[in-house]
């Protein structure tokens, strides 16, 4: 393993081929120009195959790597040297895998036909309108796709996302033993996170919105189970009020904190950061502290709850707009057109844009808004194009015509060589270098009283003091005792 001097040093998140080409190209940079920086890796879908309809996250194979990115055998070797988290896609397998094929050759008789997930069996019969409309679903379409079967018939099946996943009955014993596989297959890599894809909408039961039902969190601590007993980590992916956040967070390792790249953005915009503060006072230790994804930033994570507007969020409604106004006006109108209806989107909830352009490619902005997300309790997890301080894709985003693409360009060593040599690029690595480096962090965190536009905190270790403040307004850092990036 790579030295690791503090237990919550950062990780990458980051397709292996869109950043390197491939998992070794992952490897030669996180052991090269990025030595240092991070301890682990979120590798996103690498399974067959990583080009389907949702970038790999519609799985034809899920226990298989797709050879133009590597084998098991490059997981294991990264594995060796870095912690690895891979995706267990729990909510759904691809249209063209061969379980799907096969009930629809063989109808009944085939012996995958109870993996899927029919709304007949949830509802007992065909859903009413009044069932469908109580569903939530990041979508405004139908979570039902009709489907002919060989012998001619049609059924209905249950697709929370596009009509090319098909939702697993994960209660029968079809879907649990199809999840299991995926696990065993992990540990057997080496693997040591799993996070839990959309786990949210596994648990599907009549006369409710079928979203994170107590039901659900009966099965990701029974999938946690089955994690730990691999000697797996899990992280649970949701996005939805804060206080879902809160109530999950004591049943798994880990959570994301997806208020905080609102939060973020809202305080540098303003100048005000009471609302970020007021959330760094209650939120989960056990975080994933993230910026940018693979997907859009979330401000539901930062709303009122949908079903229950009494749950007020962290910010107030029109706040919210201002915010999602301002990501857009600073992007020169780029992630206008990557988000919402405007392009292809799985979330509607979800702005596509690259952070650095939330920010109007402003260095010291950028950089003020890494270190907030550095130095809060938990682990910060860079993704790639953030890391290169990318700016929106809008020439993929009109090839593809999906939104998220925007923020999920493709990069040629030649790209990444002059993408280091910018001086953003190299401070935030220094940055991460000293994050990863820092005894305090593996001490107690203090949340310092302030003026409302500057965050500041004190980590405190037997060996090690630092005080960190942020200042909003001039995106000014200054760090005590002094260090070098
Ligand atoms: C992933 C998305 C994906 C969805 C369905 C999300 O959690 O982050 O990229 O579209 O799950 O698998």
């Amino acid at each position: 393993m790579v030295p690791r001097p503090n237990a919550t040093a950062p990780v990458l998140i980051t397709y292996a081929d869109r950043l390197a080409g491939n998992i070794d190209g992952v490897a030669a940079l996180l052991d090269g120009p990025l030595a240092g920086a991070f301890a682990g890796v979120h590798l996103l879908p690498f399974f067959v195959p990583i080009d389907g309809a949702d970038a790999g996250f519609d799985p034809i194979d899920h226990t298989e790597v797709d050879p133009r990115v590597g084998s098991w055998e490059s997981i294991a070797a990264l594995a060796t040297r870095y912690d690895v988290m891979a995706d267990a896609i729990v909510n759904h397998v691809s249209a063209q895998s061969t379980p799907f094929l096969d009930w629809l050759a063989h109808g009944d008789s085939s012996p995958t036909a109870a993996m899927f997930l029919t709304p007949q069996h949830v509802f007992g019969g065909p859903p009413l309108p009044a069932d469908i409309a109580m569903i939530y679903r990041p979508r405004p379409t139908s979570p039902f796709t009709h489907v002919e079967f060989t012998d001619g018939t049609h059924r209905m099946v249950w697709t929370t996302f596009t009509d090319q996943q098909i939702d697993i009955d994960v209660e029968h014993q079809l879907g649990w033993s199809y999840l299991i596989e995926i696990l065993d297959r992990f540990q057997t890599a080496g693997i040591t996170s799993v996070r839990l894809d959309a786990v949210g909408y596994a648990i599907k039961r009549a006369g409710t919105s079928c979203f994170m039902l107590p039901d659900t969190l009966e099965f990701i601590r029974r999938l946690t189970t089955a994690c730990h007993e691999r000697s797996m980590r899990v992280l649970v992916e949701m996005h939805g009020h804060h206080l879902d956040q809160l109530t999950i967070a004591p049943h798994v390792d880990l959570v994301y904190d997806f208020a905080l790249p609102p939060l973020i953005l809202d305080a540098i915009y303003t100048g005000d950061a009471v609302a970020l503060r007021r959330w760094i006072e209650m939120r989960p230790a056990n975080a994933i502290n993230v910026l940018d994804t693979h997907d859009g930033i979330g401000v539901i994570d930062v709303g009122a709850d949908a079903s229950d507007p009494s749950r007020t969020g962290l910010l107030p409604p029109e706040r919210i707009h201002d915010l999602v106004e301002a990501m857009h006006d600073h992007s020169g109108g780029s992630s206008r057109m990557a988000t919402g209806a405007a392009a292809s989107n799985l979330d509607l909830y979800q702005v596509n844009c690259t952070f650095y352009d939330a920010l109007g490619r402003d260095d010291d902005r950028y950089l003020a808004g890494r270190m907030i997300q550095c130095m809060l309790p938990g682990t910060p997890q860079i993704y790639y194009v953030g890391l290169l301080a990318g700016v929106n894709d809008s020439e993929l985003l009109a090839r593809t015509g999906v939104g998220r693409d925007v923020n999920r360009h493709h990069y040629t060593p030649a790209d990444i060589d002059q993408e280091l040599a910018r001086p953003v690029v190299q401070r935030l690595l220094a940055l991460l270098r000293w994050r990863a480096s820092e005894p305090a962090f593996d001490g107690s965190f203090e949340l310092l009283a302030s003026a409302p536009h500057i965050v500041a905190v004190r980590w405190s270790s037997p060996t090690s003091v630092v005080t960190i403040e942020v200042d909003l307004v001039s995106a000014s850092v200054t760090i005590d005792p002094q260090t070098e990036q």
